[in-house]
């Protein structure tokens, strides 16, 4: 290796936990933590790794609980189905769950950081746990890391990053599996790459990616990728619970002896808060971006608090206005928009449910073709139906002409289609020359096969023509 000259970097006027102050990483080795809020978080994580690997598996519907099938362009959720066409549906549902989380963040700050993001769940619920059993607790790991590379060193490295390898191998196929069937994705991992390039790049491209950021990334992607993070101060306010120090009754700190001359705070400074803390921080500096709601430091300080006989709750779960010792507010005006917003909401989901159709028809134009020919004394125009079928079985269509002034020709009267399958039928509107005229529509009525009096659409399209008068002989 060269040992040319080192780059200087930048020095950084505010220290952050995972960077030193040349702005290089300094690698985060949070120490182990025990305590109430972490015993939650246990089952949480569990209760989480269980749904996340179980979701593909659940048939609701004969199709899977969650599952976005690329191939036929649908998407299954709860036994719901949406396909293309029903996308704005999706939309709003997608909005539905940002704002349930604006909420959440507003009441309870990072919670959902903390206790349920992926990110989390798996780094702390696998990868950590990996490595705390193979290369020991926090302060034999810095050690060891800090030494010379000896046979101890290297095959704890290397078993730990082939554990780490196999886990993301198979996060990434769990990943997968909402994308592609899991009959299709067994197929796959039975067969050779060669048969399916695509899914075997995206598989281990994938297990690259995870590899990477459980293995090394880390709380990087919390603190520089995820864009929530970096909304916090816009989404919390002065009534948010969040994890936070009680200055008041911490500072001013000192050690112990001091303590309990009564001369210091509650904090003895022993920054057993700071070394547990999975993004480096001293939340005792205050409430800050890189702050994860993990409530690690919480349970830390209270086992602190328990040895040195104080009350616990020195860091602990308050809103930034119980920290100072002020009331709370009672009513929030963020909090009543968001109402308003959850209604406007909830009235978008029951209109969108109650007029989901189906099948979908359109009545069309095709495309590029010519608007009408007149031939023997009579204009036609060619139109066609699109049909859609939305629904989970095979549905049968029935196609039937409307009105008196405008002869419809249905060359396919009946139609059957697949799930998800569309058809575009076509009609040819005919009208005598002589009968021509501006604001003549062609009428279709379309009707599911033994469906109820709602199942059923009448189409309409301007039939064009040479009318009289207006433009002569077109
Ligand atoms: S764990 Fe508690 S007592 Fe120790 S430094 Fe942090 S706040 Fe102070
Ligand atoms: S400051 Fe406390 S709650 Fe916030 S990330 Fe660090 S340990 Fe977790």
């Amino acid at each position: 290796m060269s040992s040319g000259p080192k780059k200087q970097l930048p020095v950084l006027d505010v220290p952050v936990g995972s960077l030193n102050s040349d702005g290089s990483r300094n690698f985060v080795h949070p120490a182990d933590v025990r305590g109430r809020f972490q015993r939650v978080r246990w089952v949480v994580f569990a209760a989480l790794m269980v749904v996340y690997v179980a979701l593909p598996f659940i048939r609701i519907g004969g199709e899977p609980a969650v599952f976005l099938d690329i191939v036929r362009r649908r998407f299954y959720l709860f036994g719901a189905t949406f396909n293309a066409q029903d996308f704005w549906m999706v939309f709003l549902l997608l909005f539905g769950i940002l704002l349930a989380l604006v909420i959440v963040t507003t009441l309870w700050g990072r919670i959902w950081c903390g206790y349920a993001c992926p990110q989390t769940v798996f780094l702390e619920g696998i990868y950590r746990q990996v490595e705390r059993r193979i290369e020991g607790p926090r302060n034999v790991r810095l050690r060891r890391n800090a030494g010379p590379w000896r046979w101890d060193k290297v095959w704890r490295k290397v078993l730990k990053h082939g554990l780490f390898l196999f886990a993301s191998f198979l996060i990434a196929h769990v990943f997968l599996s909402y994308f592609v069937s899991l009959p299709s994705l067994w197929t796959m991992m039975g067969g050779s790459p060669a048969d399916h390039p695509v899914a075997f790049a995206w598989s281990m491209g994938m297990t690259l990616v995870l590899y990477l950021n459980f293995a090394w990334f880390r709380e990087q992607l919390c603190l520089i990728v995820c864009p929530y993070g970096r909304l916090q101060s816009a989404l919390t306010d002065e009534d948010t619970m969040v994890i936070g120090y009680d200055v008041g009754r911490g500072e001013p700190r000192g050690k112990i002896k001091k303590q309990q001359t009564g001369e210091r705070g509650d904090c003895i400074d022993c920054h057993r808060c700071v070394v547990v803390c999975p993004t480096g921080i001293d939340i005792r500096n205050g409430l800050q971006m890189e702050c994860i709601g993990c409530a690690a430091c919480v349970d830390a300080c209270d086992e602190i608090m328990e040895k040195v006989d104080r009350p616990k709750g020195l860091i602990r779960y308050d809103s930034q206005r119980g920290l100072r010792g002020d009331e709370k507010r009672s009513t929030r005006g963020r909090l009543v928009l968001y109402g308003i917003a959850v209604l406007a909401w909830a009235v978008g989901m029951i209109f969108a449910f109650q007029t989901h159709e189906p099948f979908e028809a359109n009545l069309l134009r095709p495309p590029g073709g010519t608007p009408f020919v007149v031939s023997d004394g009579v204009v036609q125009n060619t139109l066609q139906v699109h049909l859609v079928n939305k629904a989970d079985e095979s549905q049968t269509y029935v196609l039937e002409a409307q009105g008196d002034d405008v002869a419809l020709v249905l060359p396919q009267p009946e139609v059957t289609l697949e799930p998800g399958a569309d058809r575009h039928v076509v009609v040819l509107a005919r009208v005598p020359e002589a009968e021509m005229r501006a604001g003549l529509k062609a009428r279709v009525e379309v009707r599911l096969e033994g469906g109820s009096e709602e199942e059923r659409v009448t189409l309409e399209a301007p039939v064009l023509g040479p009318v009289a008068g207006v433009g002569g002989d077109q």
